[in-house]
């Protein structure tokens, strides 16, 4: 918790009433910067309603209006990378999700905590980074389910297969029909995405910024992969943040939607 003014006292109050209309407006109270980014608008993603999304990959995609836009980073925690993706959308209060690699989640578990803890979505992207297709079934769902445990440790403490957030997406998307009916028999929402800044791809940050932002004015809105694990992304994002700022996008934070326990309550 941060010191508290005096003249900070209404926009706590105008929090507060937020969280009671059931918005999550904690950009609005803690954001420090005017003229910041800032998160738009959080969307419940529930994995009956939405399996599947991201049109790389799959028919559907998140029900996004005109220059939305969900930023969403694979392949870590990767030190010092992560810290300065973070950096960056803490500068611009924006909140994000990360697909953690489970291997990384036990090697920096106060990362992990960390990107949680500064009001990012926590998601799942397998523990070893294997392409399914390649391996056997048993195989693939043993190493999505020590990613997940293993996430969950590092979160939590608690190494449980049952993900808080879930949220998966498949290294290189490289899913079988096995296990998409795996996840989706276990409530898991898989994504894909709508477009990408193909930054696993040898390039400077300023040439990511002009493809990224290229693809973007095309499809205009998206799920957008990107990678807090690759340096050039790392350096690229303040740039890229206050492009979407100067051409009017906004963007969309997921979260789970509101799971079993309420949801049974009767
Ligand atoms: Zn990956």
């Amino acid at each position: 918790m941060r010191k508290m003014r005096l003249h900070q006292w209404p926009l706590l109050l105008a929090a507060a009433t937020a969280v009671l209309a059931g918005i999550t407006a904690a950009d609005a109270a803690d954001c420090p910067r005017e003229d910041a980014l800032g998160t738009a608008r959080v969307l419940s993603v529930d994995a009956k309603t939405y399996p599947r999304v991201g049109l790389k990959s799959f028919p559907q995609t998140l029900p996004l209006a005109d220059h939305e836009v969900v930023l969403t980073f694979d392949d870590g925690p990767r030190p010092p990378h992560t810290q300065k993706v973070l950096a960056a959308l803490a500068h611009e209060c924006v909140r994000a999700t990360f697909f953690l690699v489970g291997q990384s989640s036990a090697e920096s578990p106060a990362l992990v905590k960390r990107i949680a803890a500064e009001g990012h979505t926590v998601a799942h992207h397998s523990w070893s980074h294997p392409m399914s297709s390649k391996i056997s079934f048993e195989h693939a769902k043993e190493d999505i389910d020590r990613g997940i445990e293993a996430d969950e440790k590092a979160l939590h403490g608690i190494a449980t297969r049952t993900p808080s957030t879930p949220f998966f997406r498949f290294p290189y998307f490289d899913s079988t029909p096995a296990t998409l009916d795996l996840l989706q028999s276990r409530g898991i929402a898989v994504f894909g995405a709508d477009l990408w800044a193909s930054d696993w791809e040898e390039m400077t940050p300023e040439q990511e910024l002009k493809k990224v932002t290229e693809r973007l004015e095309a499809a205009r809105k998206g799920i957008i992969l990107l990678h807090d694990a690759q340096a050039r992304t790392a350096a690229m994002m303040p740039a890229f943040l206050r492009y979407l700022h100067d051409n009017g996008y906004h963007v969309v934070h997921i979260v789970p939607a509101v799971t079993q326990k309420s949801a049974n309550a009767h």
